[in-house]
């Protein structure tokens, strides 16, 4: 047989978050390496999807999704950030932000051209874009505060950078981008006419009373700014596929055209569940997702400081990086396999955030756990500090 597989996948690995829990799983470790959060559905979102069920909400949606939820996400986005959303032009329901990032690198990026991505990187982010041909070029941020220059942008554009990708607060670094941050980004973007691809899936998630501020907020920005969000996390139903683009007419038809060609629509029923979760949760549900995530941040990191795995403090999301060259193996993913072998908690080798093996002494793991489950990974981590290193 001469048959074997496309081109495609010798550019695309599996994801080593999977590969990760396959391990753990194997091990029967307690899996702090995907970003999986094991806490309680709002009930109102529960109920609501249930309900859609009861009612008939069970066929194929618009191209755009249902009328309900795109009217919920204008709503919620405007009293969240002020930004003034037309839920009937502007919005498109995706399957997850995976589907959203994948249909807007369909439909805005050409074979061939470059779009900058800052490193400590989300492993999705680089493989779809390779995947739809597209070539991510990279910026490396320095710890801890995960910082770069107008300098470093400039280093690396060219006559075939299409876009920029922020991710805020990011994965795995934690990074909440300021507004300083933010404008010099914004200016880069507009002097070299570029897109600006948004992550913020974990808008919600920022410490220490930081504020989430959208990109396509700031002056300038709005009309290049293709914003990506999502439920998965805001209401811990990562399984359900529910997110959204937020863009410019201009862009949102063709958007939704390849939204429809991959997966025809997020599931009706869970996309009910979500628009009653934003039309009935108020404010005080999403403060308090800060509120109680940072006391999980604040639990690990503290257990990594004592283990002799000095933190990264994270300012955002549900992952902290943390340094494991104490740790035995001559790669981080050997380390990796070390920590899981010896005290059963999986994380993410840092080299799967990164093009190269600068990750090498890096882990990631997630905190999006329920206490009982964070405190016996953070006593074994603990544990293993006080006697190997
Ligand atoms: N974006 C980032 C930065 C993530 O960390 C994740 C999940 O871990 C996703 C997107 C996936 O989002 P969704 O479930 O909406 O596809």
């Amino acid at each position: 047989m001469s048959l074997s597989t496309g081109n495609r996948l010798k550019w695309v690995k599996q994801s080593e978050i999977r590969n990760m829990s396959i391990e753990c799983e194997k091990h029967g470790g307690i899996n702090l390496s995907q970003g999986v959060c094991d806490l309680e559905v709002p009930s109102i979102v529960a109920q609501g999807a249930k309900q859609a069920i009861d009612d008939g909400v069970n066929a194929y949606t618009r191209y755009d999704g249902l009328n309900e939820l795109r009217e919920a996400i204008a709503k919620r986005q405007k009293n969240f950030s002020g930004m003034e959303v037309d839920p009937e032009n502007e919005i498109v329901v995706s399957s997850g932000a995976t589907g959203a990032l994948f249909s807007a690198f369909l439909a805005l990026l050409n074979a061939g051209d470059e779009v900058i991505l800052f490193e400590p990187y989300y492993g999705y982010h680089a493989i779809n874009l390779v995947s739809t041909l597209a070539v991510p070029v990279y910026v490396r941020m320095t710890p801890p505060d995960w910082t770069f220059s107008r300098e470093d942008l400039d280093k690396v554009v060219t006559k075939k950078t299409k876009a920029i990708l922020i991710n805020t607060p990011g994965n795995p670094s934690g990074k909440v981008f300021t507004t300083e941050e933010l404008k010099t980004i914004s200016e880069f973007a507009i002097e070299n006419d570029l897109f600006v691809f948004t992550d913020e899936i974990y808008e919600y998630f920022v410490y220490d009373d930081r504020q989430h501020i959208p990109p396509a907020s700031l002056p300038g920005m709005r009309e290049r700014t293709i914003m990506v969000s999502g439920l998965s996390k805001t209401y811990s139903i990562t399984g359900w596929r529910v997110g959204y683009v937020i863009c410019d007419a201009k862009w949102s038809t063709a958007i939704g055209y390849f939204s429809d060609m991959l997966y025809a629509c997020a599931p009706a029923p869970l996309q009910m569940g979500a628009a009653m979760g934003l039309i009935h949760l108020g404010p005080e549900f999403y403060d308090n997702i800060s509120k109680e995530y940072q006391k999980k941040r604040d639990r690990i990191c503290d257990a990594l400081n004592t283990a002799g795995l000095t933190p990264f403090v994270p300012q955002g999301a549900y992952y902290v990086l943390c340094d494991i060259s104490g740790i035995p193996g001559s790669s981080g993913k050997k380390k990796v396999m070390h920590l899981l072998k010896e005290i059963k908690v999986a994380s993410v080798p840092g080299e799967a955030f990164y093009h190269d093996a600068a990750g090498e002494n890096l882990t990631r793991f997630c905190f999006a756990k329920e206490d009982t489950v964070l405190n016996e990974a953070c006593r074994r981590l603990e544990s293993y500090g006080s006697k190997n290193l």
